[in-house]
């Protein structure tokens, strides 16, 4: 299993070499491209998640991230008035791990299964096959889409974790009093990748914060175009259809400056540049950026509040304590980690955020919130 999975997560010379080619003959790709094509083939090639791969997701480290997730989809339903049909979406499924637990976890709410169809968005048909395995025998039936337009009208739960933080971000840089698209150039000489600039290929004007437009020498901005048109079609629908969307990944409440670009490779951070689409490469996600598009198409937020406050709020702590009673002393400390690892700020309970959107005319509160917009 090491060796496949390192072959698998191995320095891939065919993306390399595609974009040194492409660099060469048409010159440098903006930062959003770079990270789009490495994102693809990554996810294409590679199953990333877990101890064998590069890195680990909220529920991949536990079931009980995914039975909070179920209790909080069940909660909104039935404050819905308990919908016949619940589309019950996840967007980027990975191993298709949390649609397992919630899935599970609804057993005990017949009418809320009997209701459910699955949807899940997956680009990936690498994984899209793990899903289905996963996903067999779970009494569901199950339907992959590229994006959201293609899930059948009607009431809609979304799901979604990391997903946001894999979507491509366009950096700007403040070079000589102007804003400058950062962009990856390639040295066929050092056959190495470079960042470089290119005159901005977004209208930031109006995206950007006022405050920034003087923004120190060197001053780094991100965007995500592609973030931004996901949330305003799935605030579109909950407005059109009914319904909820929870979103879950790492990132900041407010929008700042910085160079958030990042790369993972077995658990430790490796060079942006290096070995496009042969390890995880992702940005932080502007909460406040994607709140923002929300509520331009009629949606109330809640949040975001760090994913230690959501899941101690629906009760992570009374679920370890009664999976702890069956388990063995080894299990219970396994079940005290991860319930560390997930809520503590030592972990992930403050860096990783939970916002939820509902459409503004609906009475729906959701469950680990204290209060929405209003
Ligand atoms: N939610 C999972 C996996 C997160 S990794 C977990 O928490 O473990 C990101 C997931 O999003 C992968 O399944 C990846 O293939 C998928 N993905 C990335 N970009 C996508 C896109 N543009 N459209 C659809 N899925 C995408």
């Amino acid at each position: 299993m090491p060796d496949t999975q390192r072959k698998k997560n191995a320095p891939d010379a065919g993306l390399a070499g595609r974009l040194a080619d492409a660099i060469g003959r048409d010159g440098p790709v903006t930062v959003a491209a770079y990270m789009a094509a490495a994102a693809s083939y990554y996810y294409s090639h590679a199953v990333p998640f877990g101890v064998q791969g590069d890195f680990t997701t909220a529920p991949e480290i536990s079931q009980m991230f995914g039975e909070m997730t179920g209790a909080w989809c069940v909660d909104v339903w039935m404050q819905s008035g308990r919908p016949e049909t619940v589309h019950l979406v996840e967007l980027g499924p990975g191993r298709g791990t949390l649609m397992a637990d919630i899935l599970r976890s609804a057993t005990a709410w017949p009418d809320f299964r009997n209701a459910a169809q699955v949807h899940l968005v997956e680009s990936s048909r690498r994984l899209r096959a793990v899903q289905e395995t996963a996903l067999a025998g779970c009494g569901v039936e199950v339907f992959w889409h590229d994006d959201l337009s293609s899930v059948p009208a009607g009431f809609t739960l979304v799901v979604a974790n990391e997903f946001f933080d894999a979507l491509p971000v366009h950096q700007f840089i403040r070079q000589d009093g102007a804003w400058h698209e950062r962009a990856v150039g390639h040295d066929a000489g050092k056959n190495a990748f470079f960042f470089t600039v290119l005159p901005p290929t977004v209208d930031i004007d109006g995206i950007m914060p006022p405050d920034f437009a003087t923004a120190a020498e060197s001053s780094v901005f991100e965007i995500s175009p592609a973030s931004l048109t996901v949330m305003e079609t799935l605030s579109e629908r909950l407005d059109r259809d009914g319904g909820a969307a929870l979103i879950v990944d790492y990132g900041h409440a407010q929008s700042g400056l910085g160079d958030t670009l990042q790369a993972l490779r077995r658990h430790a951070y490796a060079d942006v540049l290096e070995n496009p689409g042969g390890q995880d490469v992702t940005a932080h996600v502007d909460f406040a950026m994607l709140a923002r598009a929300a509520r331009a198409k009629s949606a109330t937020v809640f949040g975001p509040v760090g994913q230690g406050a959501f899941l101690n709020a629906l009760g992570i702590g009374l679920r370890a304590e009664a999976l702890g009673k069956n388990a063995t002393p080894e299990q219970r400390e396994d079940i005290a980690r991860a319930l560390y690892r997930l809520t503590s700020s030592a972990g992930m309970g403050v860096l990783f955020k939970v916002m939820a959107i509902v459409p503004a005319k609906s009475a729906v509160v959701p469950a680990g919130f204290d209060g929405g917009d209003a």
